[in-house]
C-alpha cells in the first residue's frame, strides 16, 4: 500500500454525530428550500432565513447553528433547541494513485455506504449512493450481489455531498472541485425518488451547491413510471443503464427488464428528451462483457434499438469483483463494437476506469450492507447445491 492510499480511519468533519442526534429535533440537511421554508414559518421566522442556512450548511459546510454569525443570538438559541444539522460519521477515506477519492461513510449501526470522487481536467464528478444496497439484482454488478436493506433518506444522499465539498474545501462556487454530481453508486435512485428527488434539488439550489441540471445526473436501470417523473418533479439529466440491445439478453443482465421490457423502457427515453432544449440527451450506459454482450452484432441491434433517439453511449469496461464468473471485453473487442456504433451514426465514448486501486470503479462500491433480502446466502446456497449434487 502506498502513502497515498493510506486508510485514515474515523475522521469525523461533523460536530454532532447522528449517534448523538435526540429523535425529536427536525434535521436541516436534508431539506429542500420549500421544505426549509415552511420549517422556518413554523417557527414564526421569515422563509428568508431559510436561503442564509442552507447556505451556512451547504456552502460553509458548518453544521454548529453558534457559527451561524448573521443569525441572532435568540434565533440561534431557538435553533439549538428544536433543529439539528445530522452529519455522518466518516469511517473511512481512502485516496487512490490516479486521484479518485472513496468515502466509506456509517449511516446507521450496522450499514454503511460508499461515495466516490473522481477529478478529471476540466471537472470533478461526485459519484453518490442513494440506498443502501441494491434491490434490483444486476447480474455483473457488486452492489446487487450483497442485496438490498433499505433506501438512504435526504440527508444520508445529501450528507454525501456535504462530506466531500467539506473534505475538498468549501471552496467559492468557481474553484469548486465538484463540478457534477452522478447517482451511480450503491442503489437504484428512482426506486427512492421521495429521497433522491429532494437531494437533487439541493444539489441545484443556488443557496446550496447551485449544480446545473445538466451537471446532475440520475442514472437507472430502467423504472419506467419513475423516467416519466423526472422533468416535472427536478429536470435532471438521465442515464440509462442498458448493457443489453434485446430483451432476451437484458433479461439476464438486468433483470428488471423482465417488469419494464425494451417495448416499454425506449419510448419512455424519447419522451424524457422530447420537448426539451436542442442538446437534451439521454447517456446511454453499456458494460462491456466479455463474450457476453460485446459481440458485432449487438452493436448493430443497438444501432437499430437507439436509433434517432438523442442520446451519447457510454461503453463501460467490466469491472471484475470477487466471486464474478464474468469478463472484461478485450480492447479489440471494444474498439470493433464502439466502430460500429459509429459507423451507425452514434455519439460514442469508451469510460476510463478510474479508481480501481481503491475498488472505487464503476460496479464495485461494496460498503458494508446488513442485507435483508438474504440474498446472499440464497447465492451461497444455490450455489454448494450446485457442488454438491
Ligand atoms: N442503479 C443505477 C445506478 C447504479 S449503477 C443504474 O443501474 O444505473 C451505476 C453504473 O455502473 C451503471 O451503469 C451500472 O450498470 C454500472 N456497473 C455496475 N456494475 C459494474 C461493473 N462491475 N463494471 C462496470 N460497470 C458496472
Amino acid at each position: 500500500m502506498t502513502e497515498q492510499n493510506a486508510v485514515t480511519q474515523t475522521t469525523d468533519l461533523g460536530s454532532e454525530s447522528n449517534s448523538s442526534t435526540p429523535v425529536q429535533k427536525v434535521d436541516l440537511l436534508g431539506m429542500d428550500r420549500q421544505a426549509m421554508e415552511a420549517f422556518f414559518k413554523s417557527i414564526g421566522e421569515k422563509p428568508f432565513r431559510a436561503g442564509q442556512v442552507m447556505k451556512w450548511i451547504h456552502q460553509f459546510g458548518v453544521s454548529d447553528f453558534d457559527e451561524m454569525t448573521n443569525l441572532s443570538k435568540a434565533l440561534r438559541e431557538n435553533l439549538k433547541s428544536v433543529a439539528t444539522v445530522r452529519t455522518p460519521k466518516i469511517v473511512a477515506e481512502q485516496l487512490s494513485e490516479d486521484g479518485t477519492i472513496k468515502w466509506l461513510l456509517e449511516v446507521d449501526n450496522k450499514n454503511s455506504i460508499e461515495t466516490v470522487f473522481i477529478p478529471e481536467k476540466n471537472r470533478g464528478t461526485l459519484c453518490i449512493s442513494s440506498q443502501v444496497g441494491c434491490a434490483l439484482d444486476c447480474s455483473f454488478c457488486s452492489t446487487g450481489k450483497q442485496g438490498f436493506n433499505r433506501n438512504l433518506e435526504n440527508w444520508e444522499i445529501i450528507a454525501q455531498m456535504w462530506v466531500a465539498n467539506k473534505a475538498l474545501g468549501c471552496l467559492p462556487k468557481e474553484e469548486r472541485r465538484i463540478t457534477n454530481v452522478v447517482f451511480m453508486g450503491m442503489g437504484e435512485p428512482l426506486l427512492n425518488v421521495k429521497h433522491t428527488f429532494p437531494a437533487a434539488r439541493i444539489l441545484m439550489d443556488d443557496f446550496a451547491y447551485g449544480l446545473s441540471k445538466r451537471r446532475v445526473t440520475i442514472s437507472t436501470a430502467g423504472v419506467v413510471p419513475a423516467i416519466d417523473m423526472i422533468k416535472a418533479e427536478v429536470d435532471v439529466s438521465l442515464a440509462i443503464s442498458l448493457h443489453a440491445p434485446n430483451n432476451e439478453l437484458r433479461n439476464i443482465l438486468v433483470p428488471i427488464n423482465e417488469k419494464y421490457p425494451l417495448e416499454l423502457l425506449m419510448p419512455s427515453l424519447h419522451r424524457f428528451v422530447e420537448g426539451g432544449h436542442s442538446k437534451k440527451h439521454v447517456t446511454v450506459e453499456y458494460v462491456m462483457i466479455d463474450h457476453i454482450n460485446d459481440r458485432i452484432e449487438h452493436a448493430h441491434q443497438l444501432v437499430e434499438l437507439l436509433g434517432d433517439l438523442p442520446c451519447k453511449v457510454n461503453l463501460i469496461p467490466f469491472n471484475p469483483f470477487p466471486n464474478t464468473d464474468y469478463k472484461r471485453s478485450s480492447n479489440n473487442a471494444i474498439h470493433r463494437f464502439r466502430d460500429v456504433l459509429e459507423n451507425g451514426g452514434l455519439n460514442v465514448t469508451v469510460r476510463k476506469t478510474r479508481g480501481d486501486d481503491i475498488d472505487a470503479a464503476c460496479g464495485q462500491l461494496a460498503g458494508k450492507v446488513k442485507d435483508r433480502t438474504k440474498r446472499t446466502l440464497h447465492h451461497v446456497e444455490m450455489n454448494l447445491k450446485q457442488k454438491t449434487n
